[in-house]
């Protein structure tokens, strides 16, 4: 109900009028609904003392001046006070923008996630509409700047566990929650390294790691194909990926879900060996600012998803291959930095390392670290519900587990095949 332009609806009148004023201090909780025998049919036309002083009281609630009339404020206040977060679509409407308690409680959310709505003052304004939009594209929603059922419920599950950590975090969490336990259907961008006249770290037994990389690169897409993966290369044989930062830019223009940059390493010793993954983070823990409410953009310092998928990933080689454990890093690389999404670099063995070469050059070694990629994205999805043993899942195990989630029997375990 859109109120006349100067309204003052005040004791002593009557009419339609009162009673929409009457139904409102009803539902705010100033009036009671019933109780009384003067709620009668006539009654509720009636502005009397009763209502004033429920006036009164909500206007102090609100900190509006407090004369017991209902004008022009007072009105707006009382109509938007009926909405709670959720009741109606809200969207930014230019010229006459909507107000209420809803409007008031998108915002506070908003600011506890670290965007910047303007002031928390009910008005669902330009700057409340951008604040809108910037939640919506970072949890992967089109960004329309309506508040409809489906952002209502990207922001319930963040306000579970908006006080547990960064709203990055948080973010990136929801975003897959929100994608469900299947690989299917997602997109995943894997950064063969290197490319082109860069042929990255040339080792022993003629591996070299650009070769190296797109050959693990394509035996990972062969497997997560049929899983109803899209995979998107951000080079081939035949083109180059540019810089870390175009193959960031990359990745964000096809809105992947994840990204894997494959790598090797060497070292002029040649007595360094092992596997070691990367992501997004400053190794120091908690050096930076953790809520992400700060100046420092939409990122927090570090990505929770990425870290995780890099810790899974790592274990999930070494369990199968036999290359030494070289851990997870967080660590601020330009792919790493610049990706919308969680990106995680795998750096596998030493190319001038007798023992890793010689594991590198066989076959069976590259679908080993195929098949553990997979595995490691199929558990991260999985999220909590992952309880198995690493290195002893395979990929049947995943989906007969995946498959009685979905059914419902949520007791289900996750068999360890021996
Ligand atoms: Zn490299």
């Amino acid at each position: 109900m859109t109120p006349p332009s100067a309204i003052a609806i005040r004791r002593g009148d009557r009419g339609s009028a009162v009673a929409a004023v009457r139904e409102r201090l009803v539902i705010v909780g100033e009036l009671d609904a019933d109780g009384s025998d003067d709620v009668s049919e006539d009654a509720v036309l009636e502005f009397d003392d009763r209502v004033e002083r429920a006036v009164k009281s909500f206007q102090q609630r609100r900190g509006l001046l407090v004369d017991g009339v209902v004008g022009t404020a007072t009105y707006a206040a009382l109509d938007g006070a009926r909405y709670a977060l959720g009741d109606r679509v809200l969207r930014h409407q230019p010229g006459h923008f909507l107000e209420g308690d809803d409007v008031a409680t998108l915002q506070g959310r908003l600011v506890e996630l670290g965007f910047r709505p303007g002031k928390v003052d009910g008005i669902h304004g330009p700057l409340t509409d951008e604040a809108v939009r910037a939640f919506q594209a970072d949890v992967g929603l089109v960004g329309d700047g309506t508040v409809g059922p489906e952002t209502m419920r990207a922001f319930q599950a963040l306000r579970r566990s908006v006080r547990g950590g960064s709203a990055n975090a948080l973010r990136e969490r929801e975003h897959i929650r929100r994608s469900g336990h299947s690989l299917s259907g997602r997109t995943i961008v894997i950064d063969p390294g290197h490319g082109g006249d860069d042929r990255g770290a040339e080792g022993l037994k003629g591996l070299v790691e650009a070769d190296l990389s797109l050959e693990l690169a394509r035996r990972i897409e062969g497997r997560l194909s049929a899983h109803g993966v899209n995979v998107v290369f951000t080079r081939t044989n035949a083109t180059t990926a540019g810089t870390d930062d175009d193959r960031a830019d990359f990745a964000n223009g096809v809105e992947a879900d994840l990204v894997l940059s494959l790598h090797s390493d060497h070292s002029p010793s040649g007595s360094a060996h092992g596997v070691a993954t990367y992501f997004y983070g400053h190794d120091a823990r908690g050096a930076t600012g953790a809520n992400g409410s700060g100046g420092s953009g939409a990122h927090g310092a570090r990505s929770l998803i990425g870290e995780r998928f890099a810790d899974v990933l790592l274990r999930e080689v070494v369990a199968r291959t036999g290359l030494t454990d070289c851990r997870t890093h967080a660590r601020t690389w330009t792919l790493l930095r610049r990706t919308r999404m969680p990106a995680v670099q795998l750096d596998v063995g030493y190319l001038d390392h007798e023992g890793d070469a010689g594991l590198l050059s066989r076959p069976e070694t590259l679908d080993r670290v195929a098949e553990a990629t997979v595995v490691a994205l199929q558990r991260l999805y999985l999220g909590e519900n992952d309880t198995a043993q690493t290195g002893v899942l395979h990929l049947g195990d995943l989906r007969r587990h995946l498959e009685a989630l979905r059914s419902g029997s949520t007791g289900a375990e996750v068999g360890a095949t021996g």
